[in-house]
């Protein structure tokens, strides 16, 4: 996981990549630098801790993030056909911030390689242009447990710590393909602030041991909250970019 990060309008912007084959090809495509890269990559992904007393916290000390209920049952339809054939799917959570608090509004179901315990997104290109065009942050990622309940595996923790350093916020909303209570089927979790440093020292690849259970390592989230996007006059969508190009 590689790090970079620059200043821009009193903003510190951060951008996390796994991939720097991924990150190389974006540079060399759009022929820019580094900073300005960065700059446009600002406007969509940033998180700032410089303005924090304009928010509104919540008890975790986190601003909110709200998610339409209505968007979560849509993607596990589409992602259906996978869950039948026991395959992950992953999206993900793109939306803004208005008054200090944050509002998902799309699921970007991106380029992407499932398995029945896990499900890597590709092409991370698309994924910035889609949120640098629709002037959107990154607020977490979705993601389908065909087989298993709702928690995050050592592989989500890391895809997860990607997330959370990029903004503290960010939220992993898991959908279980079990039969289990509908208030089991649909958690958002986020690590436990305690373990990012683990999860950050941690090289490892593939399901791998930490200091404790996975499940352990993970907590739901309080800061996250159902919202009627129809009240609030916005309007969610899914962009299934999966198999485009
Ligand atoms: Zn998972
Ligand atoms: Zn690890």
């Amino acid at each position: 996981m590689q790090q970079i990060a620059s200043k821009h309008k009193g903003y510190t912007h951060f951008l996390y990549v796994n991939d720097v084959k991924a990150l190389e090809q974006i540079f060399s495509k759009l022929g820019g630098k580094l900073k300005e890269l960065m700059e446009m990559v600002g406007s969509g992904t940033y998180f700032s801790q410089n303005d924090e007393a304009e928010f509104d916290f919540t008890d975790s000390g986190l601003r909110p993030v709200y998610y339409p209920m209505g968007l979560v049952n849509r993607f596990a339809e589409i992602a259906k056909p996978n869950t039948k054939n026991r395959i992950e799917t992953c999206g993900i959570l793109c939306g803004s911030e208005k008054d200090g608090k944050f509002y998902i509004k799309n699921i970007l179901i991106p380029d992407q390689e499932g398995t029945s315990d896990s499900c890597t997104t590709l092409n991370y290109e698309a994924i910035l242009s889609y949120v640098m065009e629709k002037d959107m942050i990154v607020l977490g990622w979705i993601h389908t447990h065909p087989e298993y309940d709702c928690f995050l595996s050592s592989i989500d923790l890391h895809t997860h710590y990607g997330y959370q350093k990029l903004l503290p916020e960010a939220i992993a909303i898991v959908i279980s393909g079990l039969k289990v209570p509908e208030s089991e089927k649909v958690k958002a979790f986020r690590l436990q602030d305690r373990f990012m440093d683990e999860i950050e020292r941690c090289k490892k690849v593939g399901f791998h041991e930490h200091s404790l259970l996975s499940r352990y390592m993970c907590e739901e989230c309080g800061h996250a909250e159902l919202y009627d996007p129809a009240k609030v006059g916005i309007t969610v969508h899914i962009d299934d970019f999966r198999g485009k190009k």
